[in-house]
């Protein structure tokens, strides 16, 4: 079977799947991932039923960082029968100014990419590097670059700048917005589950462990809560979300702390993990008594509550809020008590509804309805992929 190999390469995971092309259409056929690299290694897959193809502890001596890992994820796979490989779709975190939607990669267009890796150190190069690895190997098979950050730049240059000089902007810094990938699935998805808010005024919350909002006016981003980098907006599972510069400026003056010191703070050690001081996992927060979990819960509420009321005052009203993502999804307790905080904006949660996991939570007559719709990059990006090789 022909097939679109779907890549997500993080620091410390590789995530990959294969889409079938079947009549026009594609089918997940695998779903994989190597996680604990640096650490503990270990390969899982299962197939498009969930039943387990592979799960065990790899060698840490032999699949010690991310290229040994591709080895190894690319050794597994060529052993999965039937697949005939037409393309790679890869996620890639940033588009910089430039992209704003997919691209078939060929050299120029990766070493523009790999300009943009200022902006996205921690993410970007780990991107890339499956690409490059791909290009020498398999140099015939087409390869596609994902953003998260295309959705967000058809927005207003006002709704996208900061307010320092113009050359800045110029420059390359920007309200770029992420989580792109995973707003653009939504939007399609609204389109077949509730074609009659699509149109409309629509707030999308992924909460993961990374969390940011989206404002949707008819199916399009006009504002988002990331900015120039993932660090902004909303608490995280280890990200602050929105801080004062000030601070910056303090820990640096007055703390003596490096840019790097900084960087891990914000990037590692900060947010859900560091209020509650217990864990970056809302699961486990959620089923802790220690009174800080419940503080560093408070706090997300909060500031998702804060920011909801932002993204409606830029759609001039609000007509549906969707949750998705790990916490969207699965925490009937969070959703709960942010659909509480949004009741100014007439949105009325039925409990029995959200306590059951039904895609729709509001009462029948509410006037915001409330939506669950488990969100899916990757298929996003096979489709991404599968257009661009039609083209
Ligand atoms: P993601 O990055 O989308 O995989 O989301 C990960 C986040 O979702 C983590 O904070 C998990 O603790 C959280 N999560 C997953 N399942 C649940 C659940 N049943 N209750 C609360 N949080 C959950």
């Amino acid at each position: 079977m022909e097939a679109v190999l779907v890549v997500n390469a993080g620091s410390s995971s590789l995530k990959f799947q294969i889409f079938g092309i079947a009549g026009g259409g594609l089918q997940r056929q695998v779903r994989g991932k190597i996680d604990g690299i640096g650490t503990h290694p270990h390969l899982k897959a299962s197939n498009a039923d969930g039943t387990d193809l592979v799960d065990r502890a790899l060698d840490s001596s032999t699949v010690r960082d991310l290229p040994t890992a591709i080895a190894e994820a690319r050794n597994w796979l060529g052993g999965v029968d039937g697949i005939e490989l037409r393309a790679i779709g890869h996620r890639v975190v940033h588009g910089g100014p430039d992209y704003v939607r997919p691209v078939l990669i060929d050299a120029a267009v990766l070493e523009r990419l790999a300009s943009y890796q200022h902006l996205a150190p921690l993410h970007q190069p780990n991107n890339l590097a499956p690409i490059r690895l791909a290009m020498d190997i398999n140099p015939d098979v087409p390869q596609v670059a994902c953003f998260d950050t295309a959705f967000h730049r058809g927005r207003a240059e006002h709704t996208d700048c900061y307010a320092l000089p113009h050359a800045f902007y110029e420059d390359g810094i920007r309200r770029y917005g992420f989580h792109g990938l995973s707003y653009e699935y939504i939007a399609e998805r609204l389109r077949e589950v509730a074609p009659d808010i699509a149109g409309g005024r629509v707030i999308v919350a992924h909460l993961g462990s990374g969390v940011s909002m989206c404002a949707l006016k008819d199916g399009r981003s006009v504002e988002t809560t990331m900015g120039f980098t993932a660090l902004d907006g909303l608490p995280m599972g280890t990200r602050p979300g929105q801080l004062d510069p000030g601070v910056i400026l303090y820990l640096l003056t007055h703390h003596g702390m490096s840019a790097q010191e900084i960087s891990d703070l914000l990037y590692h050690d900060a947010g859900l993990k560091g209020l509650s001081g217990i864990s970056n996992d809302m699961r486990e927060l959620s089923a802790s008594e220690d009174p800080r979990a419940s503080f560093a819960i408070d706090h997300f509420v909060h500031r998702c509550s804060l920011h909801a009321g932002m993204l409606a005052a830029a759609l001039g009203g609000l007509d549906a809020f969707v949750f998705t993502a790990g916490i969207g999804e699965n925490s009937a307790t969070v959703r709960a008590r942010i659909a509480e905080r949004l009741d100014w904006l007439g949105a009325e949660l039925d409990a029995k509804a959200n306590d059951t996991g039904a895609p729709v939570v509001s009462r029948a007559g509410s006037r915001v309805s409330l939506h669950v719709i488990p969100t899916d990059e990757e298929l996003m990006i096979a489709r991404h992929t599968l257009a661009l090789l039609r083209v």
